[in-house]
């Protein structure tokens, strides 16, 4: 089975819900055709409609931007998996480096929801990256590494079909700046031969692995041309209707 290819937008604290209903009709009047699976991961109080919306829509899915560690309780503000789940949402991102680093949200968090998701029957976008500081000093593979290990390898064979791993190098995220295809193409690998070691080769070549960093309708093609990038995680430029139309149509 040919992997899924992915075009993830994440509006992170972004739109109203009256300009996110326009941004995902634009978009979803574009794409009818399209093999491409385009994910738009929206604030927490867009769910509802947008996923009214994007059930008219083959290829259209909807994803949270993160849920709690916890199953449910006294956790005033948060939402949980079996929330999201009672409103049928397919995916969730989790892991993402904004929420590692303003949320101290560590591995072992991490880990947890990526459990809860599961259990819950929605599928997980799994962020991972380095800072610079790490990459100039070389560590970037063993860094991302030790992050999949510590987030993922609790989960079996069967669980992890249901992951899709986003590598978002830090100093790449909403600077304009973007990994080469050749360095992104490294890591990507890199990290299909980890899952490869733990989960066997078919489910390291069936699983899904996107960029994300900057992707732009100039640089989206040449990434998603390398053999392990299988799509994108796209921030900026997935609030822009034109431009994440043209990185959809870029596959
Ligand atoms: C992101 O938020 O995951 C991201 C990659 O942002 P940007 O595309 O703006 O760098």
């Amino acid at each position: 089975m040919p992997r899924k290819k992915i075009a993830a937008g994440n509006w992170k604290m972004n739109t109203s819900l009256e300009e996110g209903l326009q941004i995902t009709r634009t978009i979803a009047n574009a794409n009818k055709d399209t093999d491409v699976n385009i994910v738009l991961a929206v604030p927490f109080t867009h769910l509802k409609t947008i996923i009214d919306m994007s059930l008219n829509v083959p290829n259209l899915f909807v994803a949270a931007q993160n849920c709690s560690q916890h199953k449910n309780g006294a956790y005033t503000g948060e939402i949980s998996a079996e929330m999201l789940a009672s409103l049928h949402i397919p995916y969730c991102v989790i892991g993402h480096s904004e929420r590692r680093i303003y949320h101290n949200e560590s591995d072992e968090q991490i880990a947890t929801k990526a459990s809860l998701l599961l259990e819950n029957n929605i599928e997980v976008i799994f962020c991972c990256g380095e800072s610079l500081e790490i990459r100039k000093a070389n560590n970037h593979i063993e860094f991302v590494s030790q992050q999949i290990k510590n987030g993922l390898f609790h989960l079996n064979g069967d669980q992890i079909k249901n992951i899709t791993i986003a590598y978002e190098p830090i100093w790449a995220i909403g600077t304009g700046e973007t990994a080469t295809e050749i360095e992104a193409e490294e890591m990507h690998s890199a990290i299909r031969s980890l899952i490869q070691s733990n989960y066997g080769k078919d489910n390291a070549d069936q699983m899904s692995i996107v960029y994300g960093g900057s992707v732009k309708p100039n640089n989206s093609k040449s990434l998603f041309n390398q053999q392990n990038i299988d799509g994108g995680l796209v921030g900026g430029a997935s609030l822009k209707s034109n431009d994440f139309i043209e990185i959809i149509n870029s596959f």
